[in-house]
């Protein structure tokens, strides 16, 4: 009975990272697919590249998908050449927006300080952020996986306070994103368990903060990754860009 509570109060979240990939023409006809397909009841949600965050929310408009952004600015407006506002995307009826992932902090140089402060802006910005923490192969190998994303979750916790309540974490081991390699379902749980120990001793208010796993998620391990206990759903990279795979992966959650 407690656990049904626990998890009627976490629905399962699908959400696709688009990245760097897409044209108007290739947008328009994976949501047109994404549209005609029942999508198993579940949350779902899609980031495109920014420039086509328009066209996407006009696609979209009316239907129960809806869509976020991949990064936004700490900053509220000005000199920041290249850069996205959460207001900005607020203001284009983004829900979500993605905020520290992996390839941001290893390419882009950012820190678990400033990743926190664009959760801020977002939550500031009524946007969810969906936060990123994760393991590089040699953390793991190291040994210091919880070291890791305890200190990446704990910034987030350090500044947001109560706020926490109103992010979305996702897992998601740096040595799986892109490569085909997926924890195991045994290996995700025991994060997720970990990270969801940390969010509730930071305050009562986070128990209902969805974790959702990422890196390598695809049709044939999605429904054994999603029934772990502390699994909400996903953050689902290269299988997004498949109409397919993300449908499959999407209905393995509902
Ligand atoms: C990601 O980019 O967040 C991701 C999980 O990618 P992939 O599913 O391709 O591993």
């Amino acid at each position: 009975m407690v656990a049904e509570a626990a998890t009627a109060a976490r629905p399962k979240l699908v959400v696709g990272n688009w990245k760097m990939n897409g044209s108007v023409a290739a947008n328009a006809a994976l949501l047109d697919a994404l549209k005609a397909a029942p999508l198993g009841g579940v949350e779902v949600s899609v980031c495109p590249p920014a420039p086509y965050l328009r066209d996407v929310a006009t696609h979209l408009e009316g239907c129960a998908i809806a869509w976020g952004g991949q990064d936004c600015s700490s900053h509220e407006a000005g000199a920041f050449t290249g850069e996205v506002s959460a207001a900005m995307l607020a203001e284009l009826g983004c829900r979500h927006v993605i905020v520290g992932h992996s390839e941001r902090r290893a390419l882009h140089g950012e820190g678990d300080r400033l990743v926190a402060e664009k959760a801020q802006a977002a939550l500031a910005h009524g946007l969810m952020p969906i936060v990123c923490v994760g393991e590089t192969l040699a953390e793991r190998e190291a040994g210091t996986t919880e070291i890791v994303v305890a200190r990446q979750l704990r910034a987030v916790t350090d500044l947001l306070g109560a706020r926490t309540g109103g992010i979305v974490l996702a897992y998601e081991p740096v040595w799986a994103i892109g490569t085909g390699k997926t924890a195991s379902p045994g290996q995700a749980q025991a994060v997720h368990a970990f990270l969801r120990r940390l969010l509730a001793d930071a305050g009562a208010a986070n128990r209902a903060v969805r974790i959702l796993y990422g890196g390598s998620v695809k049709p044939d391990n999605a429904a054994e990754l999603f029934a772990q206990a502390d699994i909400d759903g996903g953050l689902i990279g290269g299988a997004s860009l498949k109409a397919a795979d993300f449908i499959a992966i999407c209905r393995a959650a509902g």
